[in-house]
C-alpha cells in the first residue's frame, strides 16, 4: 500500500472511532479502540490535522489531558462551534453540550481568539446510578431487618438430645410451631428477643425471653 492511500486509510479509522464515541476521546482512548495498531505520532498528527481542516475540536481537561470530539458545521481554520463542554466527576467522560453558548461582553481591548469552557458534575447516566443504588440498598436493608430468620434448637437440659416435636408458642405474635426432627424452630422477627413458650410430654414447660441471635439453644428440665 503507497503512503497516500495507508494514510487515508488511517484517517478514516480515526475518523470513525471519533464518530462512534458518545464522548469526547482522549489519545490514549482513540489508540485503544482503533481496529489495528497505528503509532502515537501518526495518530496526532492526523488529530492534528482534522483540528485545523475544522473536522475535530480539542477540549482540555481539568486534568491537563487533550480530548477531541466532532464538529459539526466547522470551517478550515475557523471553529464557529462554540459551545460548552462537560466533564462528570463520576465516569470521567467528557460531553459536548450543542447548546447555543453567549460569550459575555468583554471590556474593551480584549480579543477572543478561542473560548474553553469546562463544567464539572455529573452526567444523566451517572445520577440515575447514584440515585438507584442507595434506594436498592435501603430496600435490602429494610428487607433484613424486617424479615430476619432464626434457628432455635429445644434439648434434654440433662441428656442435651434433641427435643422433637414440642409445642412451640410465641406469646408476642400469638403464633405457634413445633420443632422438627432434630429439635429445631425457626422463627422470623424483626425484633431482639422473643417471649416463647416450649411444652413437650415429659419436660417442664418453659417461659422466657430469648435473646437474638445469641441464644439458639432451650434446654428442657424432665419433670
Ligand atoms: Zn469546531
Ligand atoms: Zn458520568
Ligand atoms: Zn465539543
Amino acid at each position: 500500500m503507497d503512503k497516500q492511500k495507508r494514510n487515508t486509510k488511517s484517517k478514516q479509522m480515526i475518523m470513525s472511532v471519533l464518530s462512534n464515541a458518545s464522548s469526547a476521546l482522549c489519545h490514549e482512548e482513540i489508540e485503544g479502540q482503533l481496529p489495528e495498531k497505528m503509532d502515537r505520532v501518526t495518530i496526532y498528527r492526523i488529530l492534528q490535522g482534522f483540528c485545523e481542516d475544522g473536522k475535530v475540536h480539542k477540549i482540555i481537561g481539568e486534568n491537563g489531558k487533550t480530548y477531541y470530539a466532532l464538529c459539526h458545521n466547522c470551517l478550515a481554520g475557523n471553529h464557529n462551534d462554540k459551545h460548552l463542554h462537560f466533564r462528570c466527576l463520576k465516569c470521567k467522560t467528557i460531553s459536548c453540550i450543542d447548546e447555543p453558548l453567549t460569550i459575555p461582553k468583554l471590556p474593551s481591548g480584549y480579543s477572543i481568539s478561542d473560548v474553553a469552557c469546562l463544567i464539572t458534575g455529573y452526567c444523566p447516566k451517572c445520577l440515575v446510578q447514584m440515585k438507584t443504588i442507595p434506594v436498592i440498598l435501603l430496600l435490602f436493608f429494610v428487607q433484613f431487618n424486617l424479615f430476619a430468620q432464626y434457628q432455635i434448637k429445644v434439648a434434654d437440659k440433662e441428656t442435651k438430645q434433641a427435643v422433637v416435636d414440642a409445642d412451640v408458642y410465641f406469646l408476642d405474635s400469638k403464633t405457634g410451631t413445633t420443632t422438627d426432627e432434630t429439635g429445631f424452630f425457626s422463627v422470623n422477627t424483626k425484633n431482639s428477643t422473643i417471649l416463647v413458650q416450649i411444652s413437650a410430654m415429659g419436660y417442664s414447660t418453659f417461659l422466657g425471653t430469648l435473646m437474638l441471635p445469641n441464644e439458639s439453644t432451650v434446654y428442657l428440665e424432665p419433670s
